[in-house]
């Protein structure tokens, strides 16, 4: 559980990433995910994490191919 006190922790790093209240003003990823039937040992459990920006900086350059990345149109 990384949510507790009202505060956000990062699952991969155990920092505090921000007030519970502030998430929408906070810039980290955050997965939810129900494995279902066509899962081999999770059937019918969702997990949660969230994962503060420096990890995920971490963790995308572990990966063989990158993530698709879009520009945001709505703001230009
Ligand atoms: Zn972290």
């Amino acid at each position: 559980m990384s949510r507790k006190d009202q505060k956000i922790y990062c699952n991969c790093c155990g920092k505090m990433i921000c007030l519970l209240s502030e998430k929408d003003r906070t810039s980290f990823l955050t997965v939810e995910k129900e494995w279902g039937y066509f899962s081999d040992k999770k059937d019918g459990r969702i997990h949660r994490m969230d994962i503060c920006e420096s990890c995920y900086e971490k963790m995308v350059e572990k990966f063989v191919i990158p993530p698709e990345e879009k520009q945001v149109t709505e703001f230009v």
